[in-house]
């Protein structure tokens, strides 16, 4: 009999389990607790790794590009000479376009990005995404799950069963503080600040340095990213794609520099993200400045045209558990692990979950088996963002301390001690 399967946050986490356990035949429901059907992104980039390929390769039904390959990182100093550091290229994507390609192989729902969605096949349970609709509460009742949803616009709470609830609420997740109560996000000590602006405009010669490049630029404990990505529609071609930037600065938590950053153009203080277009202009007016003085021009130029810019806390969170109610409820992606994004290993953490998820649903590891692996790659992957921020943020001291944490985690791991 097909699993009715429950899944709390239609996200990328979400959406990937949502699509793999749909192709194995279960029912699944998505409640995601955002009203608005098409989903706005943050217009911003994320990494393609080698377990988004393969899901992707497995499970997606949409024929259309939505990835652009970088070219080897390059090194910018001052004066914006490049210095080609190693040969391996960075395969990129946006996130809104890898949601619109994922809703299209879940549900069917079209988008400018996938106006025709793949037909469902015959062997596909059924699939269903409910928006406007947040978890409340999670229940152990024997043999099934209860959990509670509340309908955004009228309030209204009801209760829904299901055999087996993937809990992917991202990383300030509700269901988690009710499964895990003790564990708590920690802030990592630095903030991002990111935007995009198409390539047509940025001044000609530096959108032509930046352009397919996965560059970056080294100053006094702080470090700017910068690649290339499609638009949130799906353009690849030149000219209309997106400078993706990056820009990672140490700032105390409750500072006055913290509050006035996070406090937008309307006096609301936000805690995680101040969204786009909604940065206080002298705020960013400073960061400008401050790119003019310790970035290359053309990098400097790349910002400097970039109209809605956002910045982001950063976090660290590692679950210690993912498998509860015996076996019935599951936690994956940013709610299980919340990975600093320095890598850009998130996308691929959910993944990973997914791929693994895949293994138990048919029947080649049990679902602890199934934890152990989520966990120990979770941990690894974040101890290994670790030591990449602290390449751009800390002294070499600092470094070397994470790089030494982060083998030693591998070393027990494969030794079966961690
Ligand atoms: C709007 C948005 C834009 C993003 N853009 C980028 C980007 O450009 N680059 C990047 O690197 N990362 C981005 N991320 C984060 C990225 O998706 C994650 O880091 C990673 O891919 C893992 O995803 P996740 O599905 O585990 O978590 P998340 O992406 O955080 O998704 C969690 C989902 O659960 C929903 N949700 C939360 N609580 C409840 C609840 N109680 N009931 C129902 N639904 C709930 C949220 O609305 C969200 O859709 C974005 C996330 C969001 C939500």
């Amino acid at each position: 009999m097909a699993k009715d399967t429950i899944i709390v946050g239609g996200s990328i986490a979400g959406l990937m389990c949502g699509i793999m356990l749909k192709h194995h035949g279960y029912n699944v429901t998505i409640f995601e607790k955002e009203p608005s059907k098409s989903r706005e992104g943050y217009n911003a980039g994320i990494k393609i790794g080698p377990d988004v390929q393969d899901f992707l390769k497995k499970h997606s039904r949409v024929p259309r590009d939505f990835t652009i390959t970088c070219k080897a990182p390059v090194k910018f100093n001052i004066d914006g000479k490049a210095k080609p550091e190693h040969k391996q290229t960075m395969t990129s994507t946006s996130w809104g376009l890898l949601v619109s390609i994922l809703r299209a192989d879940f549900d069917g729902l079209t988008s400018k990005a996938v106006p025709i969605a793949p037909k469902a096949e015959e062997r596909d349970g059924n699939a269903v995404f409910r928006n406007g609709a947040k978890v409340t509460d999670v229940r152990d009742f024997g043999n099934s799950v209860q959990v509670d949803v509340e309908d955004a616009t009228s309030h209204n709470i009801q209760t829904v069963s299901g055999d087996l609830v993937i809990v992917a609420d991202g990383s300030t997740s509700t269901l988690r503080k009710i499964l895990l109560p003790d564990v708590k996000r920690q802030y990592a000590g630095y903030v991002s600040w990111r935007g995009t602006v198409q390539e047509a405009a940025v001044d000609k010669q530096a959108s032509q340095t930046y352009a397919e490049k996965f560059a970056f630029h080294l100053m006094d404990r702080n470090y700017i990213l910068h690649y290339t990505i499609p638009t949130d529609d799906g353009n690849v071609d030149p000219g209309k794609r997106l400078h993706n930037w990056i820009w990672y600065q140490p700032l105390a938590e409750k500072s006055e520099g913290m509050n006035a950053i996070f406090t937008d153009m309307n006096g609301i203080r936000h805690h995680g993200t101040v969204p786009r277009g909604l940065l206080e202009p002298k705020v960013w007016e400073q960061q400008k400045s401050l790119a003019s003085a310790t970035m290359p021009t053309d990098l400097a130029q790349i910002l400097h045209s970039t109209s809605a810019p956002f910045v982001c806390t950063i976090y660290d969170l590692l679950s210690p558990r993912s498998v509860f109610f015996g076996g019935k409820v599951l936690l994956v992606g940013d709610a299980l692990t919340t990975i600093r994004p320095n890598a850009g290993m998130s996308t691929t953490h959910a993944a990973y979950n997914c791929n693994e998820l895949e293994k138990m649903i048919e029947g080649k590891q049990t679902p602890y088996q199934w934890e152990k692996a989520v966990l120990s790659f979770g941990a690894a992957q974040q101890r290994f963002a670790m030591v990449i921020a602290s390449f751009g943020l800390d002294s070499k001291l600092v470094m070397v301390w994470y790089t030494i944490r982060w083998l030693l985690l591998l070393l027990g791991q494969k030794l079966g001690l961690a």
